[in-house]
């Protein structure tokens, strides 16, 4: 078990999803160089949801995660968080990319506890604790994660599968919210992909984080997620909204079960099968 006190998480209004899109469009730019990357969209995440994206490259995946981080606003629509508009309250959010962004000049435990000492409600009590308290929550997440020993190493003394190890846990030892993925293990091999994909688990069956996660990868979206929002191609669109069925713990054994496969090729041929938004419209291929 990782120790980590209690944190005011948001309140949720009463039959609130944590986050709703209601009819949210986002474009780049403008005049000649306006992008459209989101059609309206409606979505509605329940805390402790697991929900991953997939869809083409550019179908507005990442562009879904900058809206929910307050990155960039809509130019249509209305998001809440909690069931309040979206800024009205500060979102604690985690976040983790496909490069881990460690800071190569502090040591893996500092890396870690670097969102302590700059996030509310953590920092205004970061110098009486960061011997403390906080040290314990930041080696309980290492050593949940097997990187213990590591503790005070640099982060380019580590593999890259350990370097987004401590990148997770970065992610979320200041309890957040929601935790933000975007394709966090796309840099990985296969192997260590998979075995990152058992500590991702991990975290969530015992922290049950609202996590949404953008990846490319088919299986990893089934082994991961409760929910996959397969998205049309640019300007994107949520094509199908899927709940993944799998008992959890999952283990890698149920990547090879027909079930499971089954699903991976259905969103496979999904993604494939629907044409890009001129072709849709009559306009031939982008
Ligand atoms: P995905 O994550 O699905 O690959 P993105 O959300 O990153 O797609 O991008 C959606 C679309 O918006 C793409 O066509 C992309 O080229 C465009 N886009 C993304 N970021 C910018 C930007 N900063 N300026 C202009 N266009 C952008």
């Amino acid at each position: 078990m990782i120790a980590h006190a209690a944190i005011p998480t948001a309140a949720v209004l009463e039959g609130a999803p944590l986050i709703e899109f209601d009819a949210v469009s986002a474009t780049y730019g403008t005049g000649k160089a306006r992008t459209e990357a989101l059609q309206p969209t409606t979505l509605k995440v329940e805390k402790g949801d697991f929900v991953a994206l997939v869809g083409p490259s550019g179908c507005g995946k990442s562009t879904i995660l900058k809206l929910v981080a307050e990155l960039m606003k809509p130019t249509s629509g209305h998001i809440f968080f909690a069931g309040r508009e979206l800024g009205a309250n500060p979102v604690r959010v985690g976040m983790a990319f496909q490069a881990s962004t460690l800071l190569p000049w502090k040591t893996i435990r500092a890396n870690v506890m670097l969102p302590l000492k700059i996030v509310r409600p953590f920092r205004e009590s970061y110098r009486a604790n960061k011997n403390g308290a906080y040290r314990e929550r930041v080696d309980a997440l290492l050593e949940h994660v097997g990187l213990i020993d590591f503790a005070d190493s640099y982060p380019w003394q580590l593999s890259g599968g350990m370097q987004q190890r401590a990148n997770l846990c970065r992610a979320l030892v200041h309890d957040p919210d929601l935790l933000l993925l975007d394709e966090p293990f796309g840099a990985l091999d296969q192997f260590t992909r998979e075995e990152l994909w058992s500590t991702m688990q991990d975290l969530w069956m015992e922290r049950r984080s609202t996590v949404l996660l953008v990846t490319h990868d088919l299986r990893e979206a089934a082994y991961l997620a409760s929910r996959i929002c397969v998205m049309s191609p640019r300007p994107g669109r949520i094509l199908e909204d899927r709940t993944v069925p799998f008992a959890r713990p999952r283990h890698l054994g149920l990547t090879f079960e027909p079930d499971f496969t089954a699903l991976v090729q259905d969103l496979r041929e999904k993604i494939v099968r629907t044409p890009t938004g001129k072709a849709a419209r009559g306009g031939g291929h982008e």
